[in-house]
């Protein structure tokens, strides 16, 4: 006989955890007791020496899949003579460094019961157990337990009280475990807010999205506006009350049979749609929906029902359906039901009685060589944490400007927050202070350090500022490519130098331009420019950044000079008193802002094919220009030149584009070179560096063609590294910031 003692650390609760050791002690006949603690789990189980080794073994072989072990530590200690395998009660003192869990989409079972017509849950839009439903969006504080989330207001009724406490059974502990008699209830509301519907809520919200009607709908972690996806007129009322007008929709397919109508689905797509976490995932389009869902846009951004609610309705209706968060414009998703009712102009309004702790995006990932991309990083995901192998002091990291998420480190997790937006809009500012509180709050951690950009101007830089010197706090501003390099290396854990290839729309550089096409020599402390795209101008600022002509204006301006405006290509996109103004501007150095963004170039492109020539969202012009790339081999010339670094010289691509446009080249073949010519821009320049390793980061590694390639046709001599589990695109900010800062601080 021996005793020992297990310590579990990780992710090991709210999941059914304890009923899993339970099961495994009692079939092998051992004694003793698990508990929560706020680390984890704390087993002892005395018996048989050879039954103790099983007992490890299935502990470690059998654990059920939302587990994560980040530390398994066991001893030996004297018996006690246990009689029986008890689950005891969560210690509520000490240290908090348990996980919570993100939501997880319905599982299988759960699924089953719902359209089980004999089972007490019958088409209850509430179902979970301990492997899926609410989770973050509920937790209102640790431990995990009902009276710590938003589910305190519902009480269990008789047999939901029975299974959750049954060790035995799915539903053990599951914390927000509801059925018909005791959980939330869903109502049906009209434009006004007035209750007009409670039995037949669900039935009657499907024939609104039938008869082309805009329905709001209270989902997981917040309101979600939906109508019918073949739709064109239910389509363009949604563009209309969002106030967004070219924005690609997310669409919501009943199931993967009417889903393959409409995308091309591969093995990894289609595990990736029914993964635990349920993202949009973007998809080549094959059969078009309504016109207006996403145009120019090759891609889909699909996704599967991923809580009861949405199996339900997307089940009556068998077609599928635009699922955008609830919100106007670019301002957060909207939690509140008063406020939903007041901004959101639907018809009509499904909600339900359970409170949203807090907002969570879907997610949106995509698929590059067979690995997932992730694009936007919220429900399903967050707020499970980044683990590294070095200690890291507690430090705020408060992200990039847009895409914003934030940054908390402690011990040897980062934790990433959810998507919280771009920092334009005074609500997304107020959702960020919030969420800092949030996660603080949560997780119980006092900053030592605070990290931003070194951007000067932005509104998250002068909040860092200001926290700092209030708390006498370290303030460590870090530059945006460096800390998109840096995240891209934790996320694939290389720690030495690398060559970074920082590609993207807009960061602010060392010499106070905007950078965005650069290739950096990096580690986690330091970095140095080893070449850049050479320069042009944003020809009035922002305004240059929405309208890709400018940016064509600009690279034709650096070719041909004042020869530029007498050029068809110029001459066509602007209206004479423009093209006054434009010359003046020129002429008297008037709002011209240098930039090297490789974002930039993929706009002048746009612009030169004649794509787009204003932009309705950031990233437009780069996925109108992959969106029509075809395959080829050839490319296009560039030229380098050796000043303090490599200048790489655009100027033969795009007379070389010129060329081919008058020679009447598909366009789709155009933008398949110009893709092809940033390869081997890449390969050139990792060759002269003579580093293995390198690094691909920045929003414009999203697109698939070019990573794709990168990867295909560098990998050969290079070892190609791309992100993982932290987006490409300026929400991985935050996460890069964290380990610079703590390499800063450590110094
Ligand atoms: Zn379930
Ligand atoms: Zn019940």
């Amino acid at each position: 006989m021996k005793r020992i003692r297990i310590k579990i650390k990780g992710c090991v609760q709210g999941i059914g955890f304890r009923p899993f050791v339970y099961r495994i002690a009692t079939q092998l006949g051992l004694k003793g007791f698990i508990k929560n603690t706020f680390e984890g789990v704390l087993i002892e189980v005395e018996g048989k020496e050879y039954l103790l080794d099983e007992f490890i073994k299935k502990l470690k072989r059998d654990k059920p899949y939302l587990a994560i072990y980040h530390f398994f530590e066991f001893s030996e200690i004297s018996l006690k003579y246990n009689k029986e395998f008890k689950i005891i009660k969560s210690e509520k003192k000490g240290e908090r460094e348990s996980f919570i869990l993100p939501d997880i989409a319905t599982c299988k079972l759960c699924i089953e019961e719902i359209f089980n017509k004999n089972n007490k849950r019958y088409l209850y839009p509430f179902t979970n157990c301990t492997f899926c439903g609410p989770r973050f969006s509920i937790i209102e504080d640790l431990p995990y337990d009902r009276n710590n989330t938003t589910m305190k207001l519902f009480k269990m009724c008789e047999s939901c009280r029975e299974e959750y406490n049954n060790p035995m059974d799915r539903r053990f502990h599951a914390q927000p475990n509801a059925c018909p008699n005791c959980g939330p209830k869903i109502y049906l509301l009209d434009s006004k807010g007035k209750i007009i519907s409670k039995k037949d809520a669900l039935e009657r919200a499907a024939t609104i999205i039938r008869d082309g009607k805009i329905l709001a709908l209270k989902g997981l972690g917040g309101y979600q506006l939906l109508v019918d996806a073949r739709n064109e007129n239910a389509v363009i009322n949604l563009r209309k009350i969002k106030k967004r007008k070219e924005k690609p929709f997310a669409v919501m397919f009943p199931d993967l049979e009417i889903l393959k109508k409409y995308v091309i689905l591969g093995d990894f797509e289609i595990k990736l749609l029914e993964s635990i976490e349920s993202p949009i995932v973007l998809l080549r389009k094959k059969k078009s929906l309504a016109k207006s869902l996403a145009p120019g846009n090759s891609y889909i951004g699909a996704m599967l029902p991923y809580t009861p609610l949405h199996h339900i309705l997307m089940y009556k209706l068998q077609f599928p359906v635009v699922c955008t968060s609830g919100n106007i414009s670019d301002e957060p998703i909207i939690i509140e039901d008063k406020q939903a009712i007041s901004t959101l102009k639907a018809d009509y309004f499904l909600v339900h009685n359970r409170p949203i702790k807090r907002p969570v995006d879907d997610s949106v990932v995509g698929a590059i060589v067979n690995k997932k991309i992730i694009i936007r990083r919220a429900r399903g995901y967050v707020p499970l944490p980044i683990i590294v192998e070095q200690e890291l002091p507690n430090i705020l990291a408060v992200g990039a400007h847009l895409k914003n998420t934030v940054s908390i480190s402690k011990n040897n997790k980062i934790f990433i927050s959810q998507h919280i937006g771009d920092m334009n809009t005074w609500e997304t500012f107020k959702l960020f202070k919030k969420i800092i509180r949030d996660f603080k709050n949560i997780y119980k951690i006092k900053p030592e350090g605070i990290v931003c950009d070194a951007h000067p101007e932005y509104i998250t830089t002068k909040f860092a500022e200001n926290i700092a010197t209030k708390n006498n706090l370290s303030l460590i501003k870090v530059y945006h490519h460096h800390a998109h390099i840096t995240s891209c290396m934790l996320d694939n854990n290389l720690s030495c130098k690398v060559l970074g290839v920082a590609w993207d729309g807009a960061g602010y550089g060392l010499d106070k331009t905007i950078w965005g096409g650069e290739f950096l020599l990096s580690n986690y402390e330091n970095f140095s420019r080893v070449a850049s795209f050479r320069p042009f101008y944003l020809i009035g600022g922002e305004r240059a950044i929405r309208e890709p002509r400018r940016i064509l204006l600009s690279i034709l301006y650096e070719i041909y000079g004042e020869n530029c405006f007498e050029l068809n290509f110029i001459k066509n996109k602007f209206s004479k008193k423009e093209i006054n103004i434009l010359k003046k501007m020129i002429g008297k150095d008037i709002m011209l802002f240098k930039t090297s963004s490789v974002g930039r170039l993929f706009d002048a492109v746009a612009s030169i094919l004649n794509l787009k020539q204003k932009l309705n969202f950031e990233g437009q012009g780069a996925i109108m220009v992959e969106s029509i790339a075809e395959n080829t081999s050839d490319s296009y010339s560039f030229k380098l030149r050796k000043s303090d670094i490599w200048i790489i010289n655009w100027e033969p691509l795009f007379l070389e584009i010129i060329d081919d446009i008058k020679h009447k080249i598909n366009l789709g073949i155009i933008a398949g070179k110009f893709h092809n010519t940033l390869v081997k821009i890449i390969g050139e320049i990792a060759r002269k560096s003579k580093i293995k390793k390198i690094v691909l980061s920045g929003g414009v590694f999203q697109n698939s063609y070019l990573t794709r390639k990168v990867v295909s046709f560098l990998g050969k001599n290079f070892e190609i590294y791309i992100h993982d589990k932290i987006p490409p695109n300026d929400a991985g900010i935050s996460v890069g910031q964290v380990i610079i800062g703590a390499n800063k601080l450590c110094v």
